[in-house]
């Protein structure tokens, strides 16, 4: 059988996730099962996690990140 390239060469996409138990804002890898949130410790099923937005770097993960950090911290209530 034939491989699929693009299978191979596929790039990991990296998503924005919030957290269920204290709403920090995480840096995931959407292949990956499980993230332990650094905020609080808890483990965060990504399929099931609030994803907020996704991106096709880390650089461009880490620049919206900051970008929503920064807007959950003037909404502040
Ligand atoms: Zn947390």
């Amino acid at each position: 059988m034939w491989k699929n390239l693009s299978e191979i060469n596929t790039i990991p996409i990296i998503i924005i996730i919030e957290c269920s138990q204290c709403g920090g804002l995480l840096l995931a890898i959407e292949k990956q099962k499980t993230k332990s949130c650094t905020y609080c410790g808890a483990r965060i099923k990504i399929h099931k996690a609030i994803r907020i937005a996704s991106a096709g770097n880390s650089y461009e993960a880490s620049k919206k990140l900051k970008n929503y950090k920064e807007k959950k911290g003037f909404n502040k209530k």
